[in-house]
This record gives structure tokens, C-alpha cells and sequence, in this order.
């Protein structure tokens, strides 16, 4: 099958899981990640009418936004990938939102390059729910006193979480690592009020998407299940 059919397919199964837990399919923005595919590939899908794109390289991200850039101004790009300290002049204004905030010295760097210029970055903060050595994130006790400093950055815009489930062939077992997530942002949600801003789970890959959609996503994160697992390019 090529894209076009497997993105059907995709978004049949977001529709779905849906309406098994009672919700709209359009509170869920279907964020196509494109770092399997190239720049050409890419001005194909915003002829096709996608608007919504996640890379996790900001090089690679930055160059495919050039090539884009021409056709429309409507797209909406996200960094999902993790950020290094030294490429935040790169990412601060670029993104629409940036999915991976994980430590303090990262907080401050956006907020320092946000302020120099006058732009603000609204962010959702990672979490290691599972506790998998190999993903990034911070760990889930430290999140309330992580959101309580950068909710004191007038840079950043905290918009909500985001987490990585543990890769399985089982996805009902990535329902706690979902449930997990969504409980910390009713939790920061009761004791911080932190306003409209405060709206994104973006949890849910190709392999668990429609378990996260039942758990609460409001983003759902999906590049393989439409391009096939081909190389990064
Ligand atoms: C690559 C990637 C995805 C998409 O993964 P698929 O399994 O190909 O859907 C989602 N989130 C992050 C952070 C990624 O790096």
C-alpha cells in the first residue's frame, strides 16, 4: 500500500478508537512525523492537505522547512525529537510546539533565546513514565517541581505532556504508561491552574496510538504506520 491508503487506514482506527471512548475524532490532531521521508515527499502531503508535521532532528527539520516554506504558510511543525542546549537558537520561533522539554538548563536556554527575541515557545514537557533507561524524559515524581519552575519562565508556554510508551507487540500493555501521563496532567492541572494553554497529551506512536486515543491523547505521533518502517531520510 502506498501513503495515501495507510493513512486512510490510520485515520479509520483514530476515528474508532474514538468513538469507543466516547470522544470526537476531532479533539485529535494527527501529527504525521516525516523524518522517514524526504523534503519532495513532503510538498506531496501538503498538496494532499496534511498541515501537521513532527521531525526529531532539528538540522533535518530546519532544511525541510525551507523547502516547504514556498507552498503554503498553514503548515504547523513540531519538534519531537531531543533538543540539545546548543541548537535551541534554532528551534525557539521555528516550531509551533516543541514536544521534548526535559531539564531545567533546557528550560532556561529557551527562555533566554525566547525573550532575546520577544517570541514566545509554547512547550509540552516529556516524561519517562515507563522508566526505560534508553528514553529521555523526566522521571514522573519530577514533574509537579520541574512545571513549578517553568511555569516561572515568561518565555515558555506549557502546554501540557508528552511520553514515549516502551516498544511492544502487546499494546494493551502501554494502557498504564497513558494512563500514568494523563493522571500528572490532571494533577498539575488541579494544583497550578494553569489556564487554556494547558490542553496536550501528545502520547500514541504507530504501534499504541489508538490505546493512547482511549487514554486521553490529544496529539498522536505517527510516521511508520504510514510510510512503512523505512529508513530515516
Ligand atoms: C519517530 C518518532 C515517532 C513516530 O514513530 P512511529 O513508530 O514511526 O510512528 C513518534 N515520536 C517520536 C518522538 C519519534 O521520534
Amino acid at each position: 500500500m502506498g501513503w495515501k491508503e495507510n493513512l486512510a487506514v490510520v485515520r479509520d482506527k483514530i476515528e474508532k478508537a474514538a468513538a469507543r471512548a466516547g470522544r470526537c475524532p476531532e479533539e485529535i490532531t494527527l501529527l504525521v512525523v516525516t523524518k522517514y521521508i524526504t523534503a519532495a515527499e513532503i510538498k506531496q502531503l501538503v498538496d494532499y492537505g496534511l498541515r501537521e508535521f513532527g521531525e526529531n532532528r532539528i538540522q533535518d527539520a530546519r532544511r525541510k522547512q525551507e523547502a516547504v516554506a514556498g507552498l503554503t504558510d498553514a503548515v504547523r511543525w513540531h519538534f519531537i525529537g531531543s533538543l540539545q542546549t546548543n541548537k535551541v537558537r534554532l528551534a525557539v520561533g521555528n516550531f509551533q510546539l516543541i514536544h521534548s522539554l526535559d531539564r531545567l538548563p533546557l528550560a532556561e536556554e529557551l527562555n533566554r533565546v525566547a525573550l532575546a527575541r520577544q517570541v514566545k515557545v509554547p512547550v509540552l514537557l516529556q516524561v519517562n513514565v515507563s522508566g526505560e533507561v534508553s528514553k529521555h524524559g523526566l522521571a514522573p515524581d519530577a514533574v509537579l517541581p520541574f512545571y513549578a519552575r517553568v511555569q516561572t519562565l515568561p518565555g515558555l508556554i506549557p502546554c501540557g505532556l508528552m511520553t514515549m510508551a516502551p516498544y511492544t507487540s502487546e499494546p494493551e500493555t502501554t494502557r498504564p504508561v497513558f494512563r500514568g501521563l494523563r493522571l500528572l496532567f490532571e494533577r498539575i492541572k488541579e494544583e497550578f491552574n494553569p489556564g487554556p494553554h494547558w490542553r496536550e497529551l501528545s502520547m500514541g506512536m504507530s504501534n499504541d496510538y489508538e490505546v493512547a486515543i482511549e487514554e486521553g491523547a490529544t496529539i498522536v505521533r505517527i510516521g511508520s504506520a504510514i510510510f512503512g518502517a523505512e529508513e530515516e531520510g
